[in-house]
C-alpha cells in the first residue's frame, strides 16, 4: 500500500477482504479533503474475523494453531516485524502523519517506538514463566502461563501505530490471536502492520483488522462470545459501556481511559526545563493525548513568571503543515474535533478564565482542523476547562500555595492518568510522586511512557496496566497444576 492507493478494507486471515460494507473517505485534517477510501467491516465480517482468528489460535492439540506455537516461533516473527517496521519506518510515519495530522518528527518516533516495542516482546516471548510452589500437600504443585484466545483490541484515533503496538505485541508473544478494531477514522497503519506482520511469518488468521464503526465491528468484538479479552484505549464513557457489554460474556477487560493530568511546579524548580516541559506536556500531539498535563499547578511566588514564560513558548510555537520536518503543531484530527475543542475555550472565557495567548483559527489554514494552542491563567478548580478531559491544545493554569494544597488540587478530579513534580527537592518529588492518585507520575521529567514499565490509570482512567512486563500477566491464565508424589 501507498500513499497513492484509494480503498482500504479489512485484513483477515492474511489477505484483505474487500466486501461491499458501506464506504466512507477519509479527510485530511489538514484541508478537509478526501484522500482515500475504506470499506468498514460490517457486523458480519468482524464475526468472521473472529472466526479466523478463533481456528487460527487452534484447538489446543500439540502443534496445532498459534496458540501451542513454539515462544521460539512466536519470537522470531515478532523480531522480524519489528526489523520490517524500521525498513518500512518513513513510510508508516508518512501515513501516520497524514492520516491523524501529526507533525512529521513526531510520527517518525512513534514508527521507532512501535519497532522497539514488537522487539521487546519477542524477547519476552520465552520469559513469561510460572512458578513451582511449596503447597501443604507435599508434592509438586506448579503453575503455568496459558493464552487466553482470542483477544479484542479497539483503538483510538491519536496514536493509532503506536497503541496497535501497545496491544499486540504482547498479545502474540504469549500465543493469543487477535482482532484489532481501530478508530473510523485512522485506520491505515492498523492495516499496514497487519501485512507486514503476515510478511514477517505470522501465520495467517493471527493478527486481523477490521476498520468499521465502534457502533457496528467494535460492538461485534465485544459481544462475541470467542473473544476472551478486550482491551480497550478510548473515552471514558466509551470504556464504561464496553466493560458493561464485556461482562455478559465474562471476558477480562484491559481499559486505558481519558485523563486530565497535573503539571506541578514549585518555586525551587529548573525554571527552563520546567517552563519547556510544561508546553510540551501538554501539546505533543496537539494535545490529543491521553497523559496531556492539561492542568499546570505553580508554586504562587513563581507564578506569574513562569505563566509569561510558557505563554512566550506557546507564541512561538511552529504551527504548520504536519509533512513539513519543522512542524511542531499541526492540525487537530478533524473539523468536527476542533469544533469540540474551540467550544471548551469559549467556556473557559465565559466561566471568568484569563485567556493568556492563542484559542483561535489560524487566518493562513482556513480550510481543516487547525487551531492555536491556548492558554489559560487564573483557572479555579470547578472551572469545566479544568475538570473535563479537552483531548486538544488547551492549558489551564492556577496558582498554589503549599504542597498539601498542591496534592490536593491534583486529587481533584475523576481522573488519574499521568503527572509531573517539578523541584530541587527530591524528597519532596517524592513525596508528591506518592500522594498524587494516578497510574504513572514522573519527578523533573515530562515522560509517562517507558515501553518496560507498566502503564495505565486509576479512577475513571481505568483498570489493568499495559506495557512491560506487567502487560504478559493481562494476555495469559494461569494454570495450577498438582502431581502427587506419594504413589
Ligand atoms: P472513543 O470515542 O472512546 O473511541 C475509541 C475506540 O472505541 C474507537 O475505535 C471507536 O470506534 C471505538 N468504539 C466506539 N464506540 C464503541 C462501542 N460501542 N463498542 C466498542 N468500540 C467502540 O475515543 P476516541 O475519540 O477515539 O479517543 C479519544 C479518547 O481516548 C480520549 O478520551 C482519550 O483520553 C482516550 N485515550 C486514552 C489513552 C490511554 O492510554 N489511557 C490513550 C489514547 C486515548 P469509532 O472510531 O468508530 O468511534
Ligand atoms: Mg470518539
Amino acid at each position: 500500500m501507498s500513499l497513492t492507493t484509494t480503498l482500504e478494507c479489512a485484513f483477515v486471515g492474511g489477505r484483505r477482504i474487500n466486501h461491499s460494507g458501506d464506504r466512507s473517505a477519509l479527510v485530511d485534517p489538514v484541508d478537509g479533503k478526501p484522500w482515500i477510501e475504506v470499506t468498514a467491516a460490517s457486523a458480519a465480517e468482524t464475526a468472521h474475523a473472529v472466526e479466523t482468528a478463533s481456528a487460527a489460535f487452534g484447538n489446543g492439540a500439540p502443534g496445532n494453531g498459534w496458540g501451542r506455537s513454539s515462544s521460539a516461533e512466536r519470537s522470531r516473527a515478532l523480531f522480524g516485524l519489528a526489523t520490517l517496521i524500521e525498513e518500512h519506518a518513513e513510510e508508516l510515519a508518512q501515513l501516520e502523519s497524514r492520516n491523524v495530522g501529526k507533525p512529521i518528527r513526531e510520527a517518525r518516533d512513534e514508527a521507532a517506538l512501535a519497532a522497539r516495542c514488537y522487539r521487546y516482546y519477542a524477547g519476552a516471548a520465552d520469559k513469561a514463566a510460572g512458578a513451582t510452589l511449596p503447597v501443604a500437600a507435599g508434592g509438586l504443585s506448579l503453575t503455568l502461563r496459558e493464552p487466553l484466545g482470542v483477544c479484542g483490541l479497539i483503538i483510538p484515533w491519536n496514536f493509532p501505530m503506536v497503541i496497535t503496538a501497545w496491544k499486540t505485541a504482547p498479545a502474540l508473544a504469549l500465543g493469543n490471536t487477535v482482532v484489532v478494531k481501530p478508530a473510523t477514522l485512522t485506520p491505515l497503519t492498523a492495516l499496514r502492520l497487519a501485512e507486514l506482520a503476515t510478511q514477517a511469518g505470522v501465520p495467517d488468521g493471527v493478527f486481523n483488522v477490521v476498520p468499521g464503526s465502534g457502533a457496528e465491528a467494535g460492538e461485534t468484538l465485544v459481544r462475541h462470545p470467542a473473544v476472551r479479552k478486550i482491551s480497550f484505549t478510548g473515552s471514558t464513557e466509551v470504556g464504561v459501556g464496553v466493560m458493561r457489554a464485556a461482562a455478559d460474556g465474562i471476558k477480562r477487560v484491559t481499559l486505558e481511559l481519558g485523563g486530565k493530568s497535573a503539571n506541578i511546579v514549585f518555586a525551587d524548580a529548573d525554571f527552563e526545563r520546567a517552563a519547556d516541559a510544561a508546553v510540551w506536556s501538554v501539546l505533543g500531539n496537539a494535545g490529543q493525548d491521553c497523559c496531556a498535563r492539561s492542568r499546570l499547578l505553580v508554586e504562587r511566588p513563581l507564578y506569574d513568571r513562569f505563566v509569561e514564560a510558557v505563554a512566550e513558548r506557546f507564541a512561538n510555537l511552529r504551527l504548520g503543515l504536519p509533512h513539513d520536518a519543522s512542524t511542531e503543531i499541526g492540525p487537530l484530527v478533524s473539523v468536527a474535533h476542533r469544533d469540540a475543542v474551540a467550544a471548551y475555550i469559549d467556556a473557559g472565557k465565559s466561566e471568568g478564565a484569563r485567556l493568556v495567548c492563542g484559542g483561535g483559527m489560524p487566518q493562513r489554514f482556513a480550510q481543516g482542523a487547525w487551531l492555536e494552542p491556548a492558554l489559560f491563567a487564573d483557572t479555579s478548580p470547578r472551572m469545566k476547562i479544568v475538570r473535563e478531559e479537552i483531548f486538544g491544545p488547551v492549558l489551564a493554569a492556577m496558582p498554589f500555595d503549599k504542597e498539601d494544597e498542591a496534592v490536593s488540587l491534583a486529587n481533584d478530579t475523576t481522573y488519574g492518568l499521568s503527572g509531573s513534580v517539578w523541584t530541587a527537592d527530591l524528597g519532596r518529588g517524592v513525596r508528591v510522586a506518592r500522594r498524587v492518585r494516578t497510574g504513572v507520575i514522573s519527578v523533573n521529567s515530562a515522560s509517562s511512557v517507558h515501553l518496560e514499565a507498566p502503564f495505565g490509570g486509576v479512577g475513571s482512567s481505568g483498570l489493568g496496566r499495559e506495557l512491560g512486563m506487567a502487560a504478559l500477566d493481562s494476555y495469559s491464565e494461569t494454570k495450577s497444576v498438582y502431581i502427587d508424589d506419594s504413589v
